[in-house]
């Protein structure tokens, strides 16, 4: 297995994703390896993205794609015959990524206010295209209101606050007040992480996809509120 390179890292905004070239170095019955890669792959509560890839020879559907040491694209629908040194045009199903990203900012948006006003820690998430939940563990859960919540979300997307990704060194992230995030529960051996700021609202390491103005984001409703257990709630989320 080589390596791929992972070209939506250096991407942001990430709606709209360009569709991209490559060269193919692994095939099998259900999957194709790259070179390098822009679509998403599974990690951090986001969807892999989806979309179409297409060979001199063959063309196929990108249902999944994951990362282990390379990343593999999970393929279905294959009519011709990809081969190992093809070269390959990718497309991303724009739809499907525009609308994980607007969640997935979302997330970060209800993150740092439930982190701000009730100290509520982020400890799960899964972002969804219709729905996406997160998980968040209060000191005390009984102060927190889901109207509230939503206010806050909804007056921080009309506020329209500007969503930055730069590469900052871990050493900076631990001094900086507006990291919600427990830094020492992060993996160690990363020096430098690619990095999500929201306004002067916060700063969060984050491989995803986002958008490029928090103005971007529909208006958030939750829908639901879940107990999970001592101190802890399931938030769930859709957009209007
Ligand atoms: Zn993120």
């Amino acid at each position: 297995m080589m390596m791929t390179k992972l070209l939506h890292l250096e991407q942001h905004p990430g709606v709209n994703p360009n569709s991209f070239k490559s060269t193919i170095t692994s095939v099998s019955d259900d999957r194709i390896e790259l070179q390098s890669t822009g679509y998403y792959p599974q990690g951090g509560g986001q969807p892999a993205d989806k979309g179409v890839m297409v060979g001199t020879d063959f063309e196929c559907k990108v249902v999944d794609v994951r990362k282990r040491d390379s990343v593999l694209h999970y393929i279905t629908d294959m009519s011709g015959t990809p081969n190992v040194g093809d070269q390959v045009e990718c497309t991303i199903d724009t739809l499907w990524r525009n609308q994980l990203s607007a969640m997935h900012t979302a997330q970060h948006l209800f993150s740092a206010l439930a982190n701000e006003e009730w100290g509520a820690q982020t400890v799960g998430n899964q972002i969804g295209f219709d729905r996406t939940r997160i998980d968040l563990q209060f000191e005390n859960r009984d102060a927190f209101e889901a109207d509230y919540m939503s206010d806050m979300v909804n007056l921080a997307i009309e506020d329209n606050m500007s969503v930055k990704m730069d590469f900052r060194p871990s050493q900076e992230l631990i001094k900086d007040p507006l990291v919600r995030i427990n830094m020492d529960r992060m993996p160690p051996n990363i020096d430098v992480w690619r990095t999500i700021s929201i306004g002067d609202l916060d700063v969060c390491p984050c491989a995803g996809t986002h958008v490029l103005q928090t103005g971007d984001i529909p208006p958030v409703e939750i829908t639901r509120v879940k107990s999970k257990g001592a101190g802890r709630l399931r938030i769930e989320y859709i957009l209007n």
